[in-house]
């Protein structure tokens, strides 16, 4: 029996679990176990939408894999021990593997300033989105500080703008928001930001986050009820903890055909996996990361043939940005993610966002049936990955 365990039932993992067990379903010696905080799946795409009080469908992961043969467990992994190709579980399971698939994510870099930890709020899970939605509900009135100026901190201020009309919204961060965007897309979604009452403060670095304000290099500060960290992310220390060879993120460092450099019988993917294609280390999105759970299950189905897996090659298509329900920006990019003069915006971007963000759960469905579909699924990217 092949015992194929797949850590992380996101985006990455369930292209993964879904593409695997299409391609494995003739083969009565394929095992597939897929492990999970939760039974539901978190939209991590829409995780702003939850932190603003908006609710989600109740997308349920036994539901879908309900007759793949797949098995599902719901549990944290507390520890991998990749030489005895050992899992633990909630400290209290032990599931033995031949092939694993690490497709456990990444968190919002908690650790680059103090004080992040114990005063501002994240949004690495749909629990965090909520207990944020809460307090948010509850604020009267006030101050709440989006920190980060990236795409992600972007969604997330205009989405709080435009559903909390009476509170006054803060983005400060490093870089102008749309920063990678052309100039006209970057005025737009300036313009949005604008409409929906959202102050920008840019070209500045956090410092420390305090209990009521952000404090800044150079000694100013912004006063803040409410502090939202969404700068920087890094992968949890649990790959590091297993020996695997991990990059100064935490993110596994993989071959071309997406095994650790130092254990290839795991593979990584999606935003735990450090991936390198020759315009340089892909960044985690979920545009990328589905498209390296395919590929993983492809590699392994090859494996399980006696074939030998294939490079994978990826080239960004865009950058889909919400600014709250009824706008948002859509940046059409090269294969390096430099952006094309091409981008969408207003009712057109509207629908193309909601389009993308909808793309997930109905894709899971295609690749177990359709599983050789998915290969074709994505751009290659040319001669910028050739
Ligand atoms: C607000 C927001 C907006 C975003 N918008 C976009 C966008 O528009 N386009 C885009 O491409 N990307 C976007 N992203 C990024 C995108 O969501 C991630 O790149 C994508 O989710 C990565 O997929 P993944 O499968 O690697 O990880 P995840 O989707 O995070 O899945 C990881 C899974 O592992 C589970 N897990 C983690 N640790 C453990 C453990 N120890 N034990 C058990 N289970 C565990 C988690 O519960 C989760 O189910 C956005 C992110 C955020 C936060």
């Amino acid at each position: 029996m092949n015992r194929i365990v797949i850590l992380g039932a996101g985006y990455a993992g369930l292209a993964a679990a879904t593409s695997l067990a299409g391609r494995t379903r003739r083969r009565s010696d394929v095992r597939i176990t897929v492990v999970n905080a939760d039974e539901r799946f978190t939209e991590r795409l829409r995780l702003h939408q939850t932190a603003s009080g908006q609710r989600l469908a109740d997308l349920r992961i036994p539901d879908l894999l309900a007759g793949t043969g797949v098995e599902f467990v719901r549990g944290w992994v507390t520890g991998v021990d990749a030489a005895a190709r050992r899992v633990r579980i909630d400290d209290e399971r032990v599931l033995e593997y031949d092939r694993l698939v690490y497709a456990l994510g990444a968190v919002a870099d908690t650790a680059a300033v103090p004080g992040v930890d114990e005063n501002a709020y994240t949004l690495d899970s749909a629990h965090d989105a909520d207990l944020l939605a809460r307090r948010l509900a509850g604020l009267g009135g006030g101050t709440v500080v989006v920190c980060g100026s990236g795409l992600t901190g972007v969604e997330c201020a205009a989405e709080i703008a435009e559903r909390h009309p009476g509170l006054d919204v803060v983005l400060v961060g490093r870089q102008e928001p749309g920063a990678t965007m052309t100039p006209g897309a970057r005025a737009h979604l300036r313009r949005a930001l604008a409409r929906l009452g959202v102050r920008v403060v840019s070209g500045v670095e956090v410092v420390k986050v305090l209990p009521e304000s952000v404090e800044l290099a150079g000694g100013d500060s912004v006063p803040a009820d409410v502090v939202l960290w969404t700068s920087g992310v890094r992968v949890p220390p649990l790959a590091a903890a297993a020996g695997l060879a991990v990059d100064e993120r935490g993110r596994i460092v993989t071959d071309p055909t997406l095994r650790s450099v130092s254990h290839p019988q795991v593979y990584a993917i999606g935003d735990a996996a450090a991936v390198r294609q020759r315009y340089g280390v892909m960044h985690g999105t979920c545009q990328s990361g589905m498209p390296t759970g395919v590929h993983a299950a492809l590699s392994i189905a090859r494996e399980l043939d006696g074939r030998q897996p294939r490079p994978f090659r990826f080239g960004y298509l865009h950058a889909p940005v919400s600014l709250g329900r009824r706008d948002a920006v859509i940046q059409f990019t090269h294969p390096d993610d430099s952006p094309k003069r091409l981008y969408l915006t207003g009712r057109a971007a509207v629908w193309y966002k909601e389009t993308v963000s909808s793309s997930g759960w109905p894709s899971f469905r295609r690749l177990q049936r359709y599983p050789a579909v998915g290969s074709f699924a994505w751009r290659r990217g040319g001669r910028y990955t050739r």
